[in-house]
């Protein structure tokens, strides 16, 4: 069950209460090369990235925020560190939230400058508080009261200042510390909470751990947004997060193919039906299991269940609809059967 917490906006993506959990990833682009930025920005769009955050390291890169505001379509965060400066020039550029401790902003009149601009634009502030960046003086361990005593030292400052349009991470690479964090954080405050496991690692770690670590979260009802971090393409991360929230049912995006593992009775090339079919299907939105089944043995009540399926003979397969058998065909026909009858449902 989801914990009711309170909304925020970052640009027109409503975070929290109700609000469907979006997908957010970050360009590993220089934010300074806008043309770069801005192509790989609309790549992640494309792929359903619903929140996009850029590095703000440099004062060109603040500037570079308004004119890629203006050519992508997705709100857009400007991740700051230590330099308030550039906290206000990317607020000025437009952007839509911003991601910065204000802890690290070594004086008051500073975060007052930032918290001041935030509020005239009425964009959010995260705290972002990962296990590698807490105060190692203040704290011996990143234990998860250390990373929500960290976090809450930081919403103070601006608690103080009136100010709470706020949500919060606290990011750590252990997934165990990550999931306590947030279940000790969420009994103090209700701030909408982004989520993520930090530094998780490549593609194929990366995707387990993030999968586990957000998808305990998730079923915990923990979880406002989230990012997959991910050492590849940010568009993998996007990919990743979409098919954490199909597993779980919270949201649906493509069609779902369910496939067998193959085994010694599979006689037809399972494995390269599954990828044709994924790689052709993947633009179409569709509410839709479809089934691709090795033989008889369990192939049937599968494909039965599914909406569209087929199940391995021979080389041959039978095609099914609904419960229904349409027919049996050579295995060199069954992918553009099995297409053309996906296709039917797109947009029903
Ligand atoms: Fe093997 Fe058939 Fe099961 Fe596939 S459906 S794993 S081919 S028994």
């Amino acid at each position: 069950m989801r914990k009711k917490r309170r909304t925020i906006s970052v640009g027109n993506v409503d975070i929290g209460g109700d609000n469907e959990i979006s997908i957010q990833s970050m360009t590993n682009t220089k934010t300074s090369d806008i043309k770069t930025t801005v192509a790989q920005i609309l790549d992640l769009e494309k792929e359903g990235c619903e929140i996009i955050r850029v590095a703000v390291p440099d004062v060109d890169s603040a500037n570079a925020i308004k004119e890629i505001k203006s050519k992508i379509n997705i709100p857009i965060i400007a991740d700051i560190h230590f330099d308030h400066r550039l906290a206000l020039r990317s607020v000025e550029n437009g952007a839509d939230g911003l991601r910065l401790n204000p802890g690290n902003i070594n004086k008051k009149r500073y975060i007052k400058l930032v918290v001041k601009k935030a509020k005239e634009k009425n964009i959010p502030i995260r705290i972002g508080v990962n296990a590698g960046s807490i105060d190692r003086k203040r704290y011996k361990h990143p234990t998860p009261e250390a990373l929500v005593d960290s976090a809450l030292n930081h919403i103070k400052i601006l608690e103080k200042m009136n100010y709470e349009n706020i949500k919060v991470s606290l990011k750590s690479y252990d997934v165990n510390t990550t999931v306590k964090s947030y279940e000790i954080f969420s009994n103090m405050r209700d701030y909408p909470l982004h989520v993520g496991i930090t530094e998780a690692g490549d593609f194929f770690k990366g995707s387990i751990r993030s999968s586990i670590g957000i998808g305990i979260l998730l079923y915990k009802g923990l979880c406002d947004t989230f990012r997959v971090s991910l050492t590849a393409d940010p568009m993998k991360e996007v990919m990743v997060a979409k098919e954490i929230l199909n597993s779980l049912n919270i949201r649906q995006f493509g069609i779902d193919i369910i496939s067998c593992p193959t085994c010694g009775r599979t006689e037809i090339d399972i494995s390269k039906i599954v990828q044709t079919v994924k790689e052709r299907t993947r633009d179409i939105n569709a509410n839709l299991k479809v089934a691709i089944m090795g033989c008889a043995v369990n192939g049937p009540g599968e494909a039965r269940d599914a909406d569209i399926g087929i199940a391995g003979g021979k080389k041959e397969g039978l095609l099914f609809e609904k419960g229904e058998i349409i027919g049996k065909y050579p295995e060199d026909k069954l992918i553009e059967l099995l297409i053309e009858r996906i296709k039917k449902y797109e947009n029903d």
